[in-house]
């Protein structure tokens, strides 16, 4: 069965996640991807993979993953955040890392677990 998945990725990760979409491009077309809004339309762009996008993170696009989540649309979350920068959005980052472990959805917040992830698909 296609898996809902969803992508996002912080600014200074947005260039490691086209590079790892386009690494697993095979994978991922044959699942149905949903992305917060600017990293949605890059990873279309640079890679051709068609994707559902939401608003942008800080415009309440991780909120929306988060309710995607919460109403089992979304099977898994691929998240590249930064750890090293502090966001306008931070509280959103926190509520979505929140319910993705309340419904216990996978969800890698770097390289190697979305390796292992798409791994399984
Ligand atoms: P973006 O959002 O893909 O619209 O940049 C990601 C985020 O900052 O949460």
């Amino acid at each position: 069965m296609k898996k809902n998945i969803a992508l996002i990725a912080h600014d200074n990760l947005k260039p490691a996640m086209v590079e790892w979409a386009r690494a697993h491009q095979t994978a991922l077309g044959s699942s149905h991807l949903f992305a917060t809004g600017t990293t949605g339309s890059l990873i279309e762009t640079e890679v051709g993979l068609s994707i559902t996008k939401f608003k942008s993170g800080p415009l309440g696009g991780d909120q929306q993953i988060g309710a995607g989540i919460a109403e089992g649309k979304i099977d898994m979350v691929i998240f590249f955040w930064d750890p090293l920068q502090p966001h306008s959005h931070d509280v959103d980052v926190k509520a979505l890392l929140r319910i993705a472990v309340v419904y216990n959805i996978p969800m890698a917040c770097n390289l190697a677990t979305a390796n292992m992830m798409v791994a399984s698909l």
